[in-house]
């Protein structure tokens, strides 16, 4: 259940940053076509997501590019601080959604 919230979380993390580049074309001057149906998409999305973790994402995109960030050998491949063994084990387990220590970004493991 976790993970499945977790994945969508990844997919929006994607949506935005594409609706970013689209943004950045368009700044440049460029035409760039799909931005509508990415937002419509975009929407869906944040309805199947929990507002609490919702809160949180939007915080941490407004802090950083990458809210969500994958655990790789026991390290934030946020800011590449150690999550302790404990967390890692339980994070692996898929009982609960686990946030960096070092740098507060929401963790998932690959
Ligand atoms: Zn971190």
């Amino acid at each position: 259940m976790i993970r499945k919230t977790l994945e969508l979380l990844i997919v929006l993390q994607d949506l935005d940053m594409m609706i970013e580049e689209i943004s950045e074309v368009k700044r440049l001057g460029f035409n760039a076509d799909g931005e509508d149906d990415l937002l419509q998409v975009r929407e869906d999305l944040r309805h199947r997501i929990p507002v609490s973790l919702l809160y949180h994402y939007d915080r941490l995109k407004k802090r950083y590019k990458r809210a969500i960030v994958p655990v790789k050998d026991n390290i934030c491949l946020g800011c590449l601080i150690k999550i302790p063994s404990g967390i890692s084990a339980s994070g692996r387990s898929d009982s609960e959604i686990y946030f960096c220590e070092g740098c507060g970004r929401i963790l998932y493991w690959v």
